[in-house]
């Protein structure tokens, strides 16, 4: 990796960073409910999240995430909501919620290929992404942005081990380490934990599940952007002031140790027209 480099790698989240993924998630439940309802289970929102989420949670550690996780608990929530009554029928429709899902059109969000394209020109782009493997790789290689990534890592779990273990299987100095992705639990907390940097970039809809309240420390290690756009110019800007500071860093010291002006002033456009 290039000495030169402020960031040796800068990597982004895939699903509600680069394209839409909750919005799937969020009409399956939709149709779930219909499907229900014919079954003649009718439940109000509130209650079919919770029992949708009671069921998730305790399926995570069996089955991870991704669409065949969820759909294996919708098909338990419902068993489990009939008392056992669903029929084959409504499960044979429950399944296919997640072929549709599966093979839905993957759209990007706003300034995703113009910031990953100008991006990929300067630094080595990695993906890292949750999720079940067939089907985050096919997001990727539908989406276009493919050949812009050097490295693809999907993986079960975001926790700091699991970056940790990454950032030396490529031999990457945490400190010169960027993560981009609109979940503070799995994209920020964990890569700041391990001494590298977040950009936050807030999806209008996030699963529950991936909020997270930052650290007052933490906060010195992350930055907030409204989208993608304009994320070149602002990662241009950030790699030049760390530069400047002569920022070192290594995990749990370093808020201390870095200016107040590194993480208070803004950089660049803090939010897209
Ligand atoms: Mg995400």
């Amino acid at each position: 990796m290039s000495a030169r480099r402020t960031f040796e790698v800068i990597a982004f989240d895939g699903d509600d960073t680069l394209w839409h993924n909750e919005r799937g998630y969020r009409e399956s439940r939709d149709r779930f409910r219909a499907i229900l309802a014919d079954a003649d289970i009718a439940l109000d929102d509130a209650a079919l999240e919770a029992a949708i989420n009671d069921v998730e949670m305790r399926n995570l550690a069996f089955y991870g995430y991704g669409v065949p996780s969820f759909v294996l608990s919708l098909i338990e929530a419902a068993i489990g909501l009939s008392d056992g009554g669903i029929t084959g029928r409504h499960i044979d429709e429950i399944i296919e919620l997640a072929r549709r899902m599966i093979t839905a059109d993957v759209e990007l969000f706003p300034g995703v290929l113009p910031t990953v394209r100008a991006l990929s020109r300067e630094y080595p782009l990695m993906l890292i992404t949750k999720g079940d493997l067939l089907h985050q790789r096919s997001k990727l290689s539908r989406s276009g942005l493919e050949r812009h990534f050097r490295f693809v890592e999907v993986v079960s779990h975001k926790t700091p081990e699991v970056y940790e273990a990454i950032l030396v299987r490529h031999g990457i100095e945490p400190s010169r380490f960027l993560m981009v992705g609109n979940s503070m639990r799995s994209d920020v907390l964990p890569v700041v934990e391990v001494g590298g940097w977040a950009v936050h970039v807030p999806a209008a809809l996030t699963w529950s599940h991936e909020h997270a309240h930052p650290s007052d420390a933490a906060r010195h290690r992350f930055f907030e952007r409204a989208s993608l756009e304009g994320l070149a110019p602002f990662v241009r800007a950030l790699a030049m002031r760390l530069k400047r500071t002569h920022v070192k860093v290594r995990g749990k010291r370093t808020p201390k140790t870095i200016p107040r002006r590194v993480s208070r002033r803004p950089i660049g456009r803090r939010r897209s027209p």
